[in-house]
């Protein structure tokens, strides 16, 4: 079903920074990023946008955790012009890792999760309601109590939606209260509420519906923006939302493939000392552990490096991790690798590791994956292309053959 040709306006920055997924905050967010000076640069490092970066990872986490989706409330007064910087790009950076992801099964969790606070807040939010429903909803009108026939509803105004609106947006829906059947029908207008669930109410709940499917088109039609260079800079809290997916969900997320080859020299290092039974330190212990939960290695496989330790007992080893496992524990950084002696390489030996910006062994992987990923694209193409020209001489040479 398509959307409305043409959106209502929404000038209120309060609907807009409350619902930064509609189509029209993008103006404010761009009028917020212009006055204030906040490019991606900015968004991404520096240091007065971090309680933004919190937010926006508060975010992540929240649609992982909470079966209500993301916290309905606003971190801050969404009224001040900082409140509601704080709710636009909080979502903008929150889209950005999930875009970088690449992963249909995180952004799908997080759609959902942002659909179920929008309707949460349009359950109750009388000016927002019809604003965003005409935003989202074709055929949609409001009948009044003397237009109403219905026995079924005895609310003075009640939202009435086209026909093949319904049906559409109620496929994924379960409940009697979402079948045709149960609602008014007349002239292909179907009446929405009854006596146990308020029209406006129904009305949002099938509003997160198209909701959802709007934020995840819109997330994976960025993907194809993110650049290596954003990739990596958000390595470190993707880690960290897929490090807490793996432990709340049955869904394993396996960063996109990482490969032995794609791990950073501190990683490999420590899988080789306890292969060949060094006593790796509590610090090296914990970053081997927490990476393996973080690329989303089986707890067996990660108790399987420490097999050759000295102190190895299979049972506490395996309790162990699976408490790291469990408490979401998210790999340590390159300064304090480098400060508790688990940093394996000097200058010169790494030129990935050499890099200004690689901070984080997350960085590391992510950048490896990346190339690794685009080598493949590329002799693939080639292999194609060499394929097609073959075929081509093949078919010029037939003629001449047969005569
Ligand atoms: S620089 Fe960072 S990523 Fe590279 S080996 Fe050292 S700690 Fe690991």
């Amino acid at each position: 079903m398509p959307l409305p040709r043409d959106v209502p306006v929404i000038s209120d920055p309060v609907i807009l920074a409350r619902y930064p997924f509609l189509p029209q905050a993008t103006s404010l967010t761009q009028k917020l990023a212009l006055e204030n000076n906040i490019t991606l640069e900015e968004l991404l490092n520096s240091p007065r946008m971090e309680e933004t970066r919190t937010r926006g990872r508060l975010r992540l986490i929240e649609s992982m955790q909470n079966k209500g989706g993301v916290d309905a409330m606003a971190m801050r007064d969404i009224h001040t012009e900082g409140g509601q910087m704080l709710e636009s790009f909080s979502y903008s950076y929150a889209r950005l890792i999930v875009a970088a992801s690449e992963q249909e099964v995180l952004m799908s969790r997080w759609a959902q999760a942002e659909a179920e606070r929008a309707e949460k807040l349009l359950a109750v939010d009388e000016i927002a309601l019809p604003l965003i429903a005409e935003t989202y909803i074709d055929q949609l009108q409001r009948k009044k109590t003397d237009e109403i026939d219905s026995e079924m509803n005895s609310e003075k105004n009640i939202w009435q939606i086209g026909m093949v609106d319904f049906i559409e947006l109620c496929t994924k829906i379960t409940g009697e209260r979402w079948r045709l059947l149960n609602h008014n029908v007349k002239k292909g207008w179907v009446d929405l509420g009854d006596r146990r669930m308020a029209s406006a109410k129904q009305l949002a709940r099938l509003l997160r519906e198209r909701i959802k499917q709007e934020i995840l088109q819109d997330v994976k039609n960025r993907m194809a923006g993110v650049t290596d260079e954003l990739a990596i800079n958000l390595a470190e809290p993707l880690g960290m939302v897929t490090n807490l997916m793996q432990r709340v969900s049955s869904e394993r997320l396996e960063m996109s493939g990482v490969e032995q080859q794609d791990w950073p020299p501190c990683m490999r290092m420590a899988v080789n000392e306890l292969n060949s039974g060094v006593n790796v330190n509590h610090f090296g212990r914990l970053f081997l552990a927490s990476m393996a939960a973080t690329i989303g290695l089986e707890v067996e496989a990660a108790t399987a490096f420490f097999e050759n330790a000295p102190d190895f007992n299979p049972g506490t080893t395996k309790y162990q991790i699976a408490h790291v496992y469990d408490r979401g524990y998210t790999p340590s950084g390159c300064s304090k690798l480098k400060l508790n002696h688990r940093c394996a390489v000097q200058i010169g030996d790494d030129r990935l590791c050499d890099q200004p910006w690689l901070d984080h062994p997350m960085k590391y992987l992510r950048a490896k994956q990346r190339r690794r990923t685009q080598e493949q694209q590329f002799a693939e193409a080639q292999s194609a292309s060499s394929k097609e020209i073959e075929n081509d001489k093949g078919e010029e040479e037939t003629p001449s053959q047969t005569k």
